[in-house]
């Protein structure tokens, strides 16, 4: 029987529109390969569910995601929006789908295709062959913490943040990094200021304590400020890393930028059963949206993982991911990531030209199995 896979897609705003059926229908060409078929509900949030359903967030847009296998997100936000009250921002659509769907590991891979090796800020030799994937907690920590605020204490006023875990958030985040370490290279970073901070004292603890459950596994630690300079300095030492929220936010952009380019970023937002949220990193980028510029490549990936984590399909995964690696290798490129200018054989292509080509090569490799 034909499995059917159902995705509720978000395209969002500014170039969300043109990236996001772009990586539907690559996902729907790698999912026909192996027999299954894709069944797509689309939905708004963001900006554009402001201008048309009053809200962030609409309730059906919630339901369409519960209703399906896993979340396909674009991106959200503009200037159109931005005098709007906190409360009736586009981003609330955002936090509104993690905190509802309970998506509290948020998981950044900072992979190298070697054909762009030249696009990172450090030398090829130190990134080629890179493969980290960062796991962030993405519910908890000093983001959310309590008490929060500016209150006033001795006549003048003081900022006040709370950097809160308790056991059972260390736990799950950690079983997650932990199953992932074990399906990789089996090394997991966990990271910390454990000299300095006791909430981070018991998340070291946490962590430790499950070690014996995954024989297969390397756990380290790391300071989180010795992780910051590791991962400038020798970012290959890295397989899983794992930390709280702003630790988190902090290490997985300076993890990104090794790579190079924003337009090919995915990730993934996990609830505890798999079902998922898949988004590139990048935003709605207003200033290209609507001119065939956008990379679609960050949200493709970000299909390749959703089938990787929620669908477990490996191998779709790996059809898409090794897809754009072969357009890379034959010289396309978006100019994000044309690295100054036609050059070496490199053809500056749009949007729907570079969606085309991941089609074609989807297709001909299919055909390659298949002869
Ligand atoms: P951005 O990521 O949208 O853009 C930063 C720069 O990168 C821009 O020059 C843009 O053109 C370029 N860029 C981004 N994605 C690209 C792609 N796929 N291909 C080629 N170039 C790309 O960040 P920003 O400009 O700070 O924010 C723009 C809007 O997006 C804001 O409203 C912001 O709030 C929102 N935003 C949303 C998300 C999200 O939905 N997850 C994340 C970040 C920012």
């Amino acid at each position: 029987m034909t499995r059917v896979i159902k995705v509720a897609a978000l395209a969002g705003d500014g170039i969300g529109p043109e990236v996001v059926p772009i990586a539907v229908a690559v996902l729907r060409t790698a999912l026909a390969e192996v027999g299954a078929a894709l069944e797509v509900q689309e939905a708004l949030v963001g900006g554009c569910a402001i201008d048309q359903a009053g809200e962030p967030l609409p309730e059906e847009t919630l339901a369409a995601c519960r209703a399906a296998d896993a979340v396909l997100l674009g991106a959200v936000g503009g200037p159109q929006w931005e005098d709007r009250p906190m409360d009736q921002r586009p981003e609330k659509g955002l936090l509104g789908l993690r905190s509802n769907l309970e998506l509290f590991a948020n998981l950044r891979p900072a992979l190298l295709f070697p054909p762009l090796a030249q696009a990172s800020s450090l030398k090829p030799e130190l990134v080629s062959g890179l493969d980290i994937l960062i796991v962030r907690e993405l519910t908890g920590g000093i983001y959310f913490g309590e008490p929060r605020g500016i209150f006033f204490e001795d006549n003048e006023r003081v900022g006040v943040n709370t950097y809160k875990y308790a056991e059972h958030e260390i736990e799950r985040i950690a079983r997650v990094a932990f199953d992932l370490a074990a399906k990789r290279q089996g090394r997991l970073c966990s990271v910390d200021k454990a000299n300095v901070l006791e909430a981070t004292d018991l998340w070291r603890e946490v962590v430790s304590g499950l070690a014996d459950e995954y024989p297969q596994v390397a756990l380290s630690h790391m300071y989180v400020d010795n992780a910051g300079m590791q991962l400038v300095r020798a970012p290959k030492q890295f397989d899983v890393m794992v930390t709280g929220n702003m630790f988190g936010d902090i290490l997985s952009d300076v993890a990104a930028m090794l790579t190079g380019s924003l337009g090919m970023l995915p990730s993934a937002s996990l609830a505890a059963d798999g079902f998922g949220l898949y988004e590139p990193v990048h935003g709605s980028a207003p200033d290209i949206a609507g001119q065939d510029a956008a990379n679609p490549l960050a949200t493709v990936l970000s299909a390749a993982m959703m089938c990787r984590y929620s669908l477990d399909l490996p191998a779709v995964a790996a059809r898409i991911e090794e897809a754009v690696d072969g357009v890379l290798r034959r010289g396309l490129r978006t100019a994000d990531i044309l690295g100054g200018g036609e050059q070496d054989g490199m053809e500056q292509i749009g949007t729907k030209a570079m969606g085309e080509a991941l089609l074609a090569e989807i297709e001909s490799g299919a055909e390659g199995a298949g002869s």
